[in-house]
Order: structure tokens, then sequence, then C-alpha cells
């Protein structure tokens, strides 16, 4: 088609429309595909001028790539798969106690997360704002409700502790649906499970 307008013609690069489509500042996309379990995203980071060591701050040598495939929120009907390729590196310093180290993102994922920062947020919006089941949102982000649970539970956590959320609140409304909703949360993770799946098929 001699006049096609594709967005990925580009050779040597990446597509800017397609990046800006994903939305996740840092990587550039470099594969999407679809099937019935739905999309996979393929991600990579551009190469960094030079790595410093984290530990020791030596000018770090490049070691290869991993691929750390993560759960990403829902997009165009679809469940999302992001396989990020991931750069390893190696400390050459001897007295450093980190030998290789890889690539991170807390933006986009905190170190051994299995959502997407974005995924973990969203899903706490929708059970927020939308009273969604964890087993709702575990259905359209294509995981097991645990795996979801496992994500937002600390978040949750650290926002019950952080009190200064509700002082000087003088009508209830959202803050106490909120409220409620973690505590039906919390109740869950202490076990009753057949309880759970009522809550779950609600
Ligand atoms: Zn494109
Ligand atoms: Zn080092």
């Amino acid at each position: 088609m001699p006049d096609s307008t594709s967005c990925c013609h580009a050779t040597g690069g990446y597509c800017q429309r397609c990046d800006l489509l994903v939305g996740l500042p840092g990587l550039h996309v470099t594969g999407v595909h679809r099937d019935d379990a739905g999309l996979r995203v393929e991600v990579e980071s551009r190469p960094p001028v030079v790595m410093g060591c984290p530990a020791c701050g030596v000018v770090a040598h490049a070691h290869g790539r991993q691929r750390v495939v993560l759960i990403d929120a829902p997009c165009f009907t679809a469940p999302v798969k992001l396989w990020w390729r991931k750069r390893r590196w190696l400390c050459p310093e001897p007295s450093c106690p980190v030998t290789s180290f890889m690539e991170q993102d807390p933006e986009v994922a905190r170190p051994r997360a299995l959502l997407t920062s974005r995924a973990t947020s969203w899903a706490i919006g929708q059970m927020r704002r939308e009273n969604a089941s964890v087993q709702g949102l575990a259905r359209q982000l294509g995981c097991a409700w645990k795996t979801l649970w496992r994500a937002v539970r600390p978040v949750l956590e650290a926002a019950a502790a952080d009190e200064t959320r509700f002082a000087g609140a003088t009508s209830l409304g959202v803050d106490e649906h909120v409220v409620r909703h973690e505590a039906l949360l919390y109740r869950m993770e202490v076990g009753d499970l057949h309880w759970l799946a009522v809550v779950a098929a609600k």
C-alpha cells in the first residue's frame, strides 16, 4: 500500500505514537500481540549512556536482558500483560557487594511486583470509587484474586496507617465508604474463605 500511513515504519527507532498510546514514560513499545487472553505489550528502555552501580557508583557493564512479565491495567476491553525486557548490569568493582543488578523503575513497578504500579492504583480506585470486588477486578486484569490482593494490601495498609487522612472529617460519605470497603478487605484477608466467596460473587 503506497499510501500507507502506518505509525510503525520507522526502522532503528521507537514509535512515538505507540509509546504515547501505552503511556509508560521511559519505556518504548517494541511489539504488540493480541489473542484470546488479551493484549501483550513488549517494552524496553533506551540504553543509558552510562549506568552506575547503585551500591558503589562504579560504571557498570551491560549484561544482557531479562524478560519480566507484569500485569498492567486493562485496555481496549482486554487484559494486558506487559513484557518488559529489563537490562541487566554487572558491577566490575571487586570489593562491591553488588555483583549484578537489574534495571528498576518504581514508577512502572516496584521490584518483584507482579502488577504494574498503575494497575495497582487502578484497582484501588475501582474498589474505592466503584465498589468493585477483588474477584471482579482480578477477572478484568486476567489474574487470580490472590495476586491482586497481594498487590493492593500493602497500599491499603499504608493508607489505613495514615490516620491523618481522616482527621477533621465531619461528614460521612465517600470516606465512610472507603473505610467500610477496606474493613471488608481486611476481613477477607483473615481467611473466611466461604464468606469471601459470597463477597466475590456480589
Ligand atoms: Zn506505532
Ligand atoms: Zn558496585
